[in-house]
């Protein structure tokens, strides 16, 4: 099942999301759906918050960007209640997109590498260190389960000149391919 994208402006985006409990109901399934709405999307990335659920998961797939970076082929991974306990390494500026923030893309400075322990959709429990994209589009979509957005990031005068964008897709007013809506509350 492919859910809507949730866009800026909707309060659940600012929530820090909950834990998922070891018996959620049907996880195996809300795991794939997630996948199946990333792909359909054109996302690397997804957290729950983004189909409106505050839970504490998102899926990634880097495949996308195997043309320059071979090692990003593949990496396909669902991270349940996860916990990022090390930043580290050189910061770094990346341009960055979001689903919930269509056709905005900005620079965002973030430390190179980290450590993040988590499950898989299966409970196996993993304390694992990334660095480069993978440990970019973990750390944005890490971002999400603790109410935070890319434009967070961002110096005063960019924040102010991107003010009509953000109020357009607020909204709702938006130009995109995949289903998407804003719900309020
Ligand atoms: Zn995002």
């Amino acid at each position: 099942m492919v859910y809507p994208i949730i866009l800026y402006g909707s309060p659940v985006l600012r929530k820090v999301a909950k834990d998922i409990d070891k018996n959620y109901e049907n996880l195996q399934q809300f795991v794939a759906d997630m996948f199946e709405t990333m792909y359909v999307s054109d996302g690397v990335g997804l957290a729950a918050p983004q189909i409106g659920k505050s839970l504490r998961l998102f899926v990634i797939d880097t495949s996308v960007f195997k043309e320059d970076d071979p090692s990003l082929d593949g990496f396909k991974k669902a991270f349940l209640n996860p916990k990022i306990v090390d930043f580290t390494g050189e910061v770094w500026a990346y341009n960055e997109g979001c689903l919930s923030l269509p056709k905005i893309r900005e620079d965002v400075e973030r430390k190179s590498k980290v450590r993040i322990q988590y499950y898989d959709e299966n409970w196996n429990f993993y304390d694992e260190e990334y660095d480069g994209v993978k440990a970019r589009v973990i750390q944005h979509e890490y971002d999400h389960l603790e109410g935070k957005l890319l434009i967070d990031y961002l110096n005063p005068l960019k924040k102010k000149m991107l003010k009509s964008k953000l109020l357009a897709i607020t909204k709702g007013i938006v130009d995109v391919d995949y289903k998407c809506k804003v719900i309020k509350g």
